[in-house]
This record gives structure tokens, sequence and C-alpha cells, in this order.
């Protein structure tokens, strides 16, 4: 049966306009949608570099991926926004950074170009390695049943420090190639190399983002289950592809 349904989520894109690799837009308009599907109200407001954020109006922050190029661009901005930024991350924030945007969750990126200063918002750090690391990536996460599958391209080795992963790596590079481990979970953040469109091929990565936000906002995470016949169909195909 239908709840009286009052929530309503909004969404920060931060700079789409310089970290939008691989359509990682789409994993915003997932989210809307399986909001949408279930009558939770949800919006969406983007950041450009200039912009004030005001982390108080957000209940889940997208950084996506970019290139080194803008990457060093983004990070001259990154002091301005730190502060703010951690308050809402140590408050229970959701955020999802993806590749570019996960590097920079870090206290720096290394490359042979210079250092990219990060947000320092979760332990860890990241440095250029030999080579890209790029292919289909399947994990195995603690926090679902389910496989997540996706694809990886960076040239970035990310070291995380006291956080957990945010899985094991059961074909693909990880993190760093070496250490079987992907991504990180801080809190309410996840920071992946998992590339557009994470979130419509692993619907239960998007509800647990979405259940996040509305148990700290509202301290009711509940979501009626959708039909994810088909989502489930493409996530086992993958599965089965590169892992059995
Ligand atoms: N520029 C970073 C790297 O190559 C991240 C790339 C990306 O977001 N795909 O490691």
């Amino acid at each position: 049966m239908e709840r009286n349904e009052t929530r309503q989520i909004t969404i920060g894109h931060l700079y789409p306009d310089l970290l939008n690799l691989y359509g990682d837009r789409g994993n915003i308009a997932c989210l809307m949608q399986r909001c949408l599907w279930r009558g939770i109200g949800a919006q969406t407001v983007e950041f450009e570099l200039n912009d004030e954020i005001d982390f108080t109006k957000l209940d889940i922050v997208l950084l996506g991926g970019g290139s080194d190029r803008e990457q060093m661009i983004v990070c001259q901005k990154l002091k301005s926004i730190q502060s703010n930024f951690k308050d809402y991350v140590e408050d229970g924030g959701v955020v999802i950074a993806v590749c570019g945007g996960y590097q920079l969750l870090g206290t720096h990126y290394k490359t042979q170009e210079g250092t990219i200063e990060g947000l320092s918002l979760v332990d860890l750090y990241t440095e250029q390695g030999e080579g890209r690391l790029i292919g289909n990536i399947v994990l195995q996460s603690s926090l679902f049943e389910m496989p997540v599958v996706g694809f990886e391209n960076h040239g970035g080795r990310t070291y995380i420090g006291s956080g957990t992963p945010f899985g094991t790596v059961l074909s693909g590079y990880g993190n760093d190639g070496e250490s079987g481990c992907e991504g990180v979970v801080y809190k309410n953040v996840i920071g992946t190399y998992l590339h557009g469109p994470l979130l419509p091929k692993n619907p239960q990565v998007s509800d647990w983002l979405i259940a996040r936000a509305l148990e700290r906002k509202y301290g009711d995470g509940s979501l009626i289950p959708l039909d994810d016949s088909q989502e489930l169909e493409a996530n086992r195909y993958i599965f089965e592809r590169f892992v059995k």
C-alpha cells in the first residue's frame, strides 16, 4: 500500500561542468527517479565553481570524475568549501564521490605535473602510477548482498588509511591494482573508482544513499521496494561474464 509520503531530498551536484566524465550525471538521474517512483520529493541543485554552497540545505552530494587538468582547476576552489563540507560529512551528510571526485576526498593526488591538494575529508591519498587501470570491475561490498558492478579508468592509485574499503575486488583493479580493495566508506560517504552509470547498474547503492539521507533528515530511512528485475538482470549478467 502507498504510504502518505511527505519526505523530500535535495541533491547537490558539485561542478558538473568540470567533473562529469563518462556521464556521471546519470547517477543523479537515477537517484531522482528512484525517489520520484516512491513519491519522495527530489530536486537537484548544480553548483559551478564560483557558486556559494550551503551544505546545510543538501542531503546528498555528488562529486564526479574528472581529468587531472580539471581536478587541478577544481582543487583551487576546494579550500574555500573545505570547512563547511567537513562539517556536513562529520554530521552524517551523504556523499557519493566517483573517481576524480573520490581522489579529491583525500589529502592529495600526486601527479607528474604536480600535486593536487584534496579536501582532506577522508583519510586517503592518491599517487599517479605507471599506466592506467582500465576495464570492467566487480566488487563484493559488505554493505550489500549483491555484487557492485562498474567500469574503472584511472591513472591514480589510492591508499586508504582508517576508512573501510567500499568492497573487495572480484574482478578488476580497484584502489591501487594490488590491495584487492576498492573505494572507501567513511560515515555516510562512499568514494569509488566505479564510473557512471554506477547507480543505474547498482540499485542497492542508490537506495543505500537515499535511505541514509532520509534517515539523517527524518529519522526514517524506510524505502518501498521497487521492481528492479531489469537492473538485477544487468548486474547478474556482468557478474557472470567477469567472475563466474
Ligand atoms: N584523473 C584521475 C586519474 O586519472 C581521475 C580520472 C577519472 O576521474 N576517470 O586517476
